[in-house]
């Protein structure tokens, strides 16, 4: 049915930053049909059932763009603190000991960042599917959570071929030979076992319902062998794809970069022809200068991810310098155990401020509106949908949320921008629609019975809790103090051409 939403505070997010004051918003067919100051004599005229729903109390704006997070973690919600990447990598990834799960469970822990994305405003994910056994049953349950609660996706297809040994510094030298021989004795995924697993996800996912999407997700490139890293490169150009990957998340890795390839990560991506427009760097932190002007050149995405940055330590990503050179800069949450949320709101708020620091000239800080520029239109661009979503245009697709102008945090009402970044909650949206389908009204979910869905949740995560989160302890302990060895070495590693805000005090890491 169409919708005609009436008399809102419409915030349009488009390139001028067009905002009516009391605007009509008239959508048919899952997309936007029309936007003006009194659209009633057009939705009269379609001659058709017209829903209407009263917005004169509301604010109306494009659906967030969640850029990247990994669903799988969902399970894992606050278990972790005081832990850098690389060793909380180890407790949340562990060689050993990760819990081989079925379609339902995979399913029930996307539903967690499915839900929390569509009560904080959220329309469409971008969901790097970290599991690490790499079943069927990992993406198929999470595809059906996300055609279920209505909600717009890309999926990756994570691809992870490279061990500990092949992807960390100084491993050879500081992990024990036995731990090393059991740690070779896992078995890895071949390049063509991925790309299969790939086809069949892509055959079976990509394009239902108009918005499913299966991605290229290479973990990161040195988790990734050098064909891997082609194969994924000519997929992205045959099928048009995004390809997805993290890169130089912590200082660990620019070691790794190093030590690996004897130049930069985004140099040996380049080299590879892996750096595109269609290629999204998530955190981008560790970039030298000459870095940041060749991800601008590429016209690349990055995925600014300032919560699970700051949980974990990692730094801070130069966002000015990549958008100034180019670079398109989406934002994300990263997973429920690094940020460990999926309400965007609340990232949002952590971009708008985070990047006041650090810097005298007031002038250049970061803004709510360069924040909502990354959460609405910058993620569109990082999902190569820059044309279908990330702003209330005609022609576009009906993702639309509503949010209370009686909310505590927009009394009164200076600009609603400002204040979604720093005034309101994720309580504040009352309706989220996608594609014309109204998938929250009143905060009430329309798309699922949401409080069955709970209820089996919490059963599930709970049994994870009590039966496999020990098992993964365990498969992370005999290597943990080695893990931690490395990451201390890799802190004490000069990196020339880095400015290096992270220089390790003598007594806390030279000492030991
Ligand atoms: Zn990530």
């Amino acid at each position: 049915m169409a919708i005609l939403i009436r008399g809102g505070l419409i915030v349009t997010g488009d390139t001028q930053d067009r905002r009516l004051p009391a605007g009509d918003l008239l959508l048919r067919d899952g997309r936007i049909a029309a936007i003006g100051p009194d659209l009633a004599a057009e939705a009269a005229a379609l001659g058709e059932p017209v829903e209407t729903i009263d917005a004169r109390q509301s604010i109306v704006m494009p659906g967030l763009v969640n850029a990247h997070t990994h669903s799988n973690e969902g399970f894992e919600q606050g278990a972790y603190d005081n832990l850098p990447l690389e060793l909380w990598l180890l407790e949340s990834y562990p060689p050993e000991g990760m819990p081989a799960l079925t379609e339902r469970q995979h399913y029930l822990r996307t539903m967690i960042t499915a839900i929390q994305s569509i009560r904080s405003g959220v329309t469409m994910v971008q969901d790097d599917l970290l599991h690490a056994a790499c079943t069927p049953e990992g993406l198929d349950g999470a595809a059906r959570a996300y055609l279920d609660t209505g909600l717009r996706a890309n999926i990756t297809v994570t691809l992870w071929n490279q061990g500990m040994l092949d992807s960390l510094p100084f491993a050879r030298e500081i992990i024990p030979a036995e731990l090393q021989r059991k740690l070779r004795e896992s078995p890895i995924p071949t390049t063509k076992d991925y790309i299969d697993l790939f086809h069949r996800h892509y055959r079976n996912w990509h394009g239902r319902e108009g918005r499913l999407g299966v991605i290229l997700g290479p973990c990161a490139p040195q988790r990734c062998s050098r064909d891997l890293l082609e194969e994924c490169a000519a997929l992205s150009v045959s099928l048009d794809l995004p390809i997805h990957c993290h890169v130089l998340e912590t200082r660990t890795q620019a070691v790794t970069a190093a030590a690996l390839y004897n130049r930069t990560m985004v140099a040996h991506l380049a080299d590879l022809g892996l750096l595109t427009h269609r290629t999204t760097l998530n955190h981008a932190i560790w970039l030298t200068a000459e870095d940041i002007a060749r991800v601008g050149d590429a016209r690349a995405s990055v995925t600014h991810n300032p919560l699970s940055n700051m949980k974990l330590g990692s730094g801070v990503c130069p966002v000015r310098e990549l958008r100034e050179a180019g670079a398109n800069v989406a934002l994300g949450s990263d997973g429920p155990t690094t940020s460990d949320t999926a309400d965007m709101i609340e990232v949002m708020r952590a971009a708008a401020l985070l990047h006041k620091l650090g810097d005298a000239d007031y002038e250049r800080w970061g803004t709510a509106a360069d924040a909502f520029r990354m959460a609405t239109m910058g993620g569109a661009r990082s999902c190569l949908a820059q044309d279908r979503i990330g702003s209330l245009e005609p022609g576009k697709s009906a993702d639309v949320i509503l949010l209370d102008c009686n909310a505590w945090g927009f009394i009164p009402l200076n600009d609603p921008v400002r204040q979604l970044a720093f005034s309101v909650h994720s309580e504040a949206v009352t309706h989220t629609i996608v594609g014309g389908r109204v998938l929250m009204r009143e905060r009430r979910l329309e798309s699922i019975d949401e409080a069955a869905i709970k209820a089996e949740v919490a059963e599930e995560a709970e049994r994870f809790r009590r039966e496999d989160m020990p098992r993964m302890r365990a498969g992370a302990a005999p290597l943990r103090p080695h893990i931690a060895a490395i990451y201390r070495r890799a802190m004490g590693t000069p990196l020339p051409g880095l400015p290096d805000m992270w220089q390790p005090s003598p007594t806390n890491l030279a000492a030991r």
